[in-house]
């Protein structure tokens, strides 16, 4: 059945690395790729290459519960994500492949009234920060969610919370796959299955990468490695304030429709939405031990599918299809480092932590900027690395509770 596909052409070239290019960046998950494509498109530099140790999207971009909102409560944080929202309302069209956005909204639900006190602070400052949000009562609430547990004795209550109308989920691969079509097109070489294993400098200034297919020169160099970036600086005697930690997510079995919102409960801090293809998929907190291994433990895996259980009972009748994690790269302040770092002509995008693929556009498109520049955006300067020297931490993790 399979016989008639065949000889479709590749949505994207799969060069051989050169020996030199303008600008080099690493990682291909959705940040790197992301970048290259606004470098060539917004800043005309089209000898560009996308270094990647395995496939592309194959690290978080690939992994993640694929949430987008720009729901936060400081004012440069919402400059940051509504500049990611913005651009993911155009992706499609600016890329000509379906990302299928769905901008079906998210309630982060409270149960007590102090959550509510928060969520109607959190309201308050996207308002004030001119996006769209809301407080949502009870009966609201329950009209959206009408599977929502709402027994006398259910241990949350759901009093109604903060509500993003704009906010929804969208197709992960299709992300990483429409920005690595589009980048290809404009002359960028995405170069897959090649590691990069040390960064050269002179004088001061980058000169290129070592991998291990060769050296590749280059005078700019965008790290947008995740929680691998760390390692990749340190020789250069850079130290960031990362730690990795498992985050995982799950997938049920798929059913039709009977989730509309995307749903974050306060109480058990599983989030939940439901797939185009009619999956749950739904996670929730870290596990707390830094690690490298994309599994995750079996006591959160607990926690999370009972915060499941929790909200919505009737959920207990289906079968778990999937489970996996990912390594996600997260800053004391939970927001993440854009800006220059040690050598000239070295920038970071990195630090997103759980909640980087809602930033996918904006990442790209300021480190473009500062490859192409040599200079911050302004979006970017609040997120510079001098920001934890300085004591101007961003604390998106008390100010929002951020999560995905
Ligand atoms: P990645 O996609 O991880 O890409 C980095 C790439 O660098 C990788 O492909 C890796 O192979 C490559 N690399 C590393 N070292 C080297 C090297 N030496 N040489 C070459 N290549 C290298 N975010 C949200 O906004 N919403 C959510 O709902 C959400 N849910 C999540 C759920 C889970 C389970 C997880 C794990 C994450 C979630 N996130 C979410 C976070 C989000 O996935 C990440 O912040 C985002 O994908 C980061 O993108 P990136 O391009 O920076 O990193």
């Amino acid at each position: 059945g399979l016989r008639g596909h065949r000889g479709w052409r590749p949505a994207w070239r799969k060069p051989d690395p050169k020996p030199a290019y303008d600008a080099v960046i690493i990682g291909g998950g959705g940040h790197g790729l992301a970048t290259a494509y606004y470098l060539a498109k917004n800043h005309g530099v089209r000898r560009v290459a996308v270094l990647e140790k395995g496939w592309i999207g194959g690290g978080n971009t690939g992994r993640n519960t694929t949430v987008i909102r720009s729901n936060y409560f400081y004012p440069e944080s919402v400059a940051l994500y509504d500049l990611a929202l913005r651009l993911y309302e155009g992706l499609s069209k600016e890329l000509n492949y379906n990302v299928m956005l769905s901008q079906r909204g998210m309630l982060i639900a409270a149960h007590t009234p102090m959550q509510m006190e928060i969520c109607a602070r959190i309201a308050n400052a996207m308002m004030l920060n001119g996006v769209d949000g809301s407080l949502m009562g009870p009966q609201e609430a329950r009209a959206r969610l009408p599977l929502l547990n709402d027994a006398p004795d259910a241990r949350y209550q759901c009093l109604g919370g903060v509500w993003q109308g704009r906010a929804g989920i969208a197709r992960h691969d299709a992300v990483a796959w429409g920005y690595a079509r589009a980048a290809s097109a404009l002359g960028v070489d995405i170069v897959e299955g090649t590691t990069v294993i040390g960064i050269s400098t002179s004088g001061g200034r980058i000169t290129g990468v070592e991998t291990d297919r060769g050296p590749i020169a280059c005078d700019r160099l965008g790290i947008a490695a995740a929680g691998a970036t760390p390692g990749l600086v340190a020789p250069l005697g850079i130290r960031l304030p990362i730690h990795d930690y498992a985050l995982q997510a799950f997938v049920s079995e798929p059913v039709k429709p009977m989730l509309d919102t995307v749903l974050l409960y306060l109480g058990t801090g599983t989030y939940v939405s439901q797939s185009d293809k009619g999956e749950l998929v739904f996670g929730g907190g870290l596990d707390r031990v830094p690690t490298h291994g994309q599994r995750g433990n079996l006591p959160v895996q607990e926690t999370i599918v009972s915060g499941l259980l929790e909200m919505f009972p009737a959920f207990g009748q289906l079968k778990l299809l999937r489970q996996w994690a990912g390594v996600v790269d997260v800053v004391p302040d939970s927001s993440p480092i854009l800006g220059p770092a040690g050598p000239e002509g070295l920038f970071l995008n990195c630090g997103w932590g759980t909640g980087g693929f809602k930033a996918i556009p904006a990442g790209g498109w300021l480190l473009a900027h500062m490859l192409a520049t040599g200079t911050h955006h302004e979006v970017s300067r609040p997120f510079d690395l001098t920001r934890f020297a300085e004591g101007r931490l961003i604390d998106e993790a008390a100010g929002s509770g951020i999560a995905h």
